[in-house]
């Protein structure tokens, strides 16, 4: 699924997650911190600070 907005400049990108400006579940530690990458296996990988996290930790 494709999220609303455009890339940022690769040149500027944000301090945390590149996609802290357009994600509609970042948090205020998004735009600070930048994840890093779990391996789910295979070829898939996540990079999300969300990840594997209860949305009751994320508030
Ligand atoms: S870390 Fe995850 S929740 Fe946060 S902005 Fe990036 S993709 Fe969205």
């Amino acid at each position: 699924q494709a999220i609303d907005g455009m890339m940022p400049d690769p040149t500027r990108l944000p301090e945390g997650c590149v996609f802290c400006e357009r994600c509609k579940y970042a948090t205020p530690e998004c735009s600070k911190s930048h994840p890093g990458i779990v391996s789910l296996g295979g070829t898939h990988q996540v990079r999300c600070l969300r990840y594997g996290r209860q949305a009751s930790d994320m508030n």
